[in-house]
């Protein structure tokens, strides 16, 4: 068993590394709450050194990564979508666009991400397909806690068959690994699977025509928390029309499953000032996570 005093050193030795990530993101003053943060007084008082560790993955057995390749090699025919999980009635828009609270719960299938990654094909289901070098899938732990949703590959993702590896994936990352997880550890996908032309928003149609790809990907992982950024993935998963800006920072939920609306990280690229709100959701998610995690440990 390690000495206390070790332990304490080996915890400091985190709390260096996490603080050196904010300033990497550029998340000033951040020293005095990092440290009540992450020091709560029962593991100040042990010293235990497994606290990030507690809260990063429900299974401590890493999932062998997705295969870069495998839609863009598969089945040349479409086939039919299956319905969606029982849960899905979309929400009603209110008056003023609130969010209708969606009461039941998302039933977990059995269906693996080969199953759905079959049926989507060689996709050929909305224009996006005309322009694509590949399809870019979910990739990620599919045990995992955390789930990350933007809105469609660029030409970064489009070359590499593969979710947030541009300069906004490489922020992305930073943002993962500021809450204490490895990229590894969470789930990375996209509302739409082609590249859009020039990196517009994909339309409602075509983001309709893909979303339920990724509804099922959610349904078979059941993550606890899904952090959609920007509006596109906002929207399109909570059924909202309120932007981003308005419904940032607060929880919302989808059939059960705790929501975070924040910032696209390309978005951070262009305006870093918002960094620091983007930090403030993170932060969130990550307590919700670490509570979840000490209660059901
Ligand atoms: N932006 C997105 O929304 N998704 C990606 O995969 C890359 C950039």
């Amino acid at each position: 068993m390690q000495n206390p005093s070790d332990e304490l050193l080996s915890l400091a030795a985190n709390i260096r590394e996490h603080l050196s990530y904010l300033h990497e993101l550029g998340v000033e003053n951040a020293e005095p709450a990092i440290q009540e943060e992450h020091l709560p007084e029962s593991s100040a008082a042990t010293g235990r050194s497994d606290i990030i560790e507690s809260f990063r993955s429900r299974s401590a057995v890493s999932q062998p990564s997705i295969a870069r390749s495998v839609a863009t090699t598969s089945a040349a025919a479409p086939k039919a979508s299956r319905p969606l999980p029982k849960t899905s009635p979309a929400a009603s828009d209110s008056l003023f666009g609130v969010l209708t609270p969606v009461s039941q719960k998302l039933e977990k299938t059995t269906e693996t991400f080969e199953d759905i990654w079959t049926d989507v094909g060689n996709c050929t289901r909305c224009p996006l397909h005309q322009a694509r070098t590949h399809i870019v899938h979910t990739e990620g732990n599919r045990r995992a806690r955390l789930m990350f949703i933007g809105e469609a590959p660029g030409a970064d993702e489009d070359a590499q068959a593969r979710p947030f590896v541009g300069r906004a994936g490489q922020l992305l990352t930073k943002i993962i690994e500021s809450i204490g997880f490895k990229r590894e550890d969470v789930l990375i996908g996209n509302v739409n699977r082609c590249r859009p032309p020039g990196n517009r928003p994909p339309t409602e149609e075509e983001a309709t025509t893909c979303k339920p790809f990724l509804l099922r990907e959610i349904a078979a992982v059941q993550p606890e928390v899904i952090v959609v950024m920007g509006n596109t993935a906002t929207r399109n998963l909570l059924n909202a029309k309120l932007g981003i800006t308005k419904l940032r920072g607060e929880f919302q939920d989808y059939h059960g499953v705790k929501v975070m609306p924040t910032f696209h990280p390309a978005y951070l690229l262009r305006d870093p000032s918002k960094k620091q709100e983007t930090w403030q959701d993170l932060k969130k998610v990550r307590n919700y996570l670490e509570t979840s995690a000490n209660s059901n440990p």
